[in-house]
């Protein structure tokens, strides 16, 4: 077992929108926040708009049975194989945005509660609404 946590961040390999065993040909890398650790492997967050198969909503028994924060109530969380997983993305100084997790090496946050990052690229999407 690699001994993650919810917070570590893993990358895996997504093949038409299904996360692929590594050495699998692919269409890209995409990184991904571990939200509970299980036997086996782990749940991620997936966000609203990424498209991934296999997603189930978070729900309270959810939260209850596999310790995820109250925060990723009702959002999507993916489960992830240990032997599905690529690398593990460094834990290094930087922010995960707040809506994509997409982890930005060195940003600060730029929110008004002082400790969230929403990025460029979400705050400039239609439906942002802040
Ligand atoms: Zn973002």
């Amino acid at each position: 077992m690699l001994n993650l946590k919810p917070g570590d961040l893993i990358s895996c390999k997504i093949q038409s929108s299904t996360i692929v065993i590594p050495y699998r040909k692919y269409d890209e890398i995409k990184t991904f926040t571990i939200v509970s650790a299980t036997e086996h492997g782990y749940y991620v967050f997936v966000p609203h708009f990424y498209y991934l198969n296999g997603c189930v909503k978070v729900n309270s028994i959810r939260i209850k049975n596999l310790n995820i924060d109250k925060k990723y109530m009702d959002e999507n969380i993916a489960y992830v194989q240990e032997n599905f997983i690529f690398a593990l993305v460094k834990k290094q100084d930087g922010l995960c945005c707040k809506i994509c997790f997409e982890f930005f090496p060195y940003a600060v946050p730029n929110q008004e509660d002082k400790e969230t990052l929403i990025c460029y690229a979400c705050r400039q999407r239609p439906n942002y609404n802040k």
